[in-house]
């Protein structure tokens, strides 16, 4: 069966992709637990996080550091949240390695579903425009 994910990174399905770079992408989450939901990926389809290579794991985190910093800079979360689960156990849907990235708000419970502070609904492309200017902002180069 065909990879949504693998299809994302190829630019063949659609997503809100908030940022790229050769071996990764971070796109929104189409169902988010909070606005700002991001997921991050590499491109190559890697099946769990035993199967990621080391060059590849550094990749990620990379892309990860960047894009937290984004979506603090973008929405000022109380907090965020960093996922990764595998597979059946976890109820995964899609079997192509990634992390989630959660923003939280103060008076969020500990266990999901999360929801944003009352009040203040930001629908996804929002969100995803909001985290592309400020990764924008903050310029190409290595994380700082
Ligand atoms: P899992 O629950 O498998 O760890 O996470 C998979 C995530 O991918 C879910 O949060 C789900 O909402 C998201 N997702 C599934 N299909 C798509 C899609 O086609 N596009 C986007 N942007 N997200 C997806
Ligand atoms: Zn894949």
């Amino acid at each position: 069966m065909e990879c949504i994910f693998c299809a994302i990174a190829r630019g063949e399905a659609s997503a809100l992709v908030v940022y790229q770079d050769e071996e990764t992408m971070a796109f929104m989450d189409i169902n988010p637990a909070t606005p700002g939901h991001t997921l991050v990926i590499p491109r190559a389809h890697v099946r769990n996080i035993y199967e990621l290579d080391d060059h590849t794991a550094a990749a990620i985190m990379n892309t990860v550091l960047r894009v937290a910093r984004g979506i603090r800079e973008a929405m000022e979360p109380d907090g965020l949240n960093l996922m990764q689960a595998n597979e059946r156990a976890a109820f995964q849907s899609v079997f192509h390695f990634h992390f989630h990235l959660v923003p939280r708000w103060t008076g969020d419970g500990l266990r999901p579903p999360w929801r944003p502070k009352p009040g203040e609904p930001l629908a996804i492309a929002d969100a995803a425009e909001r985290i592309r200017r400020a990764l924008a902002a903050e310029g190409s180069g290595e994380p700082g």
